[in-house]
């Protein structure tokens, strides 16, 4: 085992002579940042990094771009953020709609499609909520004023996900995993010190090239000492206690509830939806939307990337029918995605 005592972070990673250590980054901004940065090069071979499900668009089911899209077919507006316009649905996507004569509005935030919907009383306007505890209660601060404010053409369709039953289904699939800091400025620590007790270690990561250098090498160094660990590497941001205020509004205007995650299946309680008492605001109960199951296109991998079992790389369309400009699976539309950090920065690593 070697001492990690005086040396940087770089030195530590490239002086790792430890065994084979699998590494899930779990957020997928932390995958598009490592890429980013370079730091993929510093690290030595037998430490492999490899993609989870962090990503909002890509764990996002496609019967919920389905959902949106017969939505849209009644003429209601669909407000979302931009990735979201390009991901497949079963037979077409909200861009295809759009170019159809769909409305389809790109906004940055759900507070932006309120305000739309103030601005065009006329209209539907419905607002994609997809994305973890970190986006969850930008949702719910709108609705609750949409509510206060009495603003009667205003819903959301709910997609949104939360990581603790997520890192239970992931159990098994990484020796250590890099935990999102921005969830987790959200929710707190505990959640990753209770881990521990179940045998499952991780760091909790920033963002920056200091940051995410200073994760790894704490991973690799704590993972030779043979214990189950968490080391909160992202304190400037992360306090234990997360951000209560946050999640009290979360646990007002929304209920846990079991959900899909794209390539994980359904696992229990780990969705969001609205409460009765937010009922009129619920797209599904609102439109009366009958049951609508997606169909995944058969040939790509997205689900086995997204649980760390391939690499984008091994996806036979990757890069040959599958790119940016025209994606098969949402891993690789997402500025988040792994297929899309892999495609943009993988270069020679491949
Ligand atoms: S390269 Fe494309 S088709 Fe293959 S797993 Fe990624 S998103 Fe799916």
């Amino acid at each position: 085992m070697s001492d990690a005592k005086g040396k940087t972070a770089a030195q530590v990673l490239a002086d790792y002579d430890g065994p084979r250590l699998r590494i899930m980054e779990v957020c997928g901004t932390h995958t598009h940042e490592i890429f980013r940065l370079g730091i993929r090069k510093l690290l030595p071979p037998q430490v492999d990094l490899i993609s989870g499900p962090g990503c909002p668009v890509c764990v996002t089911q496609v019967g919920f771009i389905d959902e949106a899209l017969w939505l849209a077919d009644q003429g209601v507006t669909i407000t979302t953020f931009g990735d979201l316009v390009r991901v497949p649905g079963t037979t077409r996507s909200l861009a295809s709609a759009r170019a159809d004569g769909a409305r389809v509005q790109v906004v940055y935030s759900p507070l932006d499609a309120l305000e739309y919907a103030k601005a065009h009383p006329e209209e539907q306007v419905c607002f994609l909520s997809v994305g973890f505890e970190t986006t969850v209660p930008a949702s719910c601060l709108a609705v609750e004023q949409a509510h206060a404010q009495g603003v009667e053409n205003f819903s959301l369709l709910v997609a949104n996900k939360t990581m603790p039953n997520a890192y239970a289904a992931l159990k098994g699939s990484a020796d250590v995993f890099l935990y999102p800091g921005h969830v987790h400025a959200i929710t707190g620590t505990s959640l990753c010190e209770e881990l521990v007790e179940q045998g499952v270690s991780g760091v909790l990561a920033g963002f920056t090239a200091k940051e995410l250098l200073t994760a790894l090498a704490v991973a690799v160094t704590k993972a030779q000492e043979g214990e189950p660990f968490f080391v909160n590497a992202y304190p400037r941001v992360v306090r234990p206690e997360g951000t209560p205020a946050a999640v009290e509004l979360i646990e007002r205007v929304m209920e846990p509830c079991d959900t899909e995650w794209r390539g994980l299946g359904v696992i229990p309680q780990s969705g969001l939806r609205l409460r009765e008492a937010y009922a009129a605001f619920d797209a599904r109960k609102k439109f009366d939307m009958p049951h609508i199951e997606g169909k995944a296109n058969p040939a790509c991998r997205c689900g086995e990337v997204l649980q760390g079992h391939c690499k984008p790389s091994d996806c036979p369309l990757f890069g040959k029918v599958c790119t940016p400009q025209s994606p098969v699976g949402a891993c690789m539309v997402s500025g988040e995605g792994a297929c899309s950090a892999y495609y943009q920065y993988g270069g020679d690593l491949l």
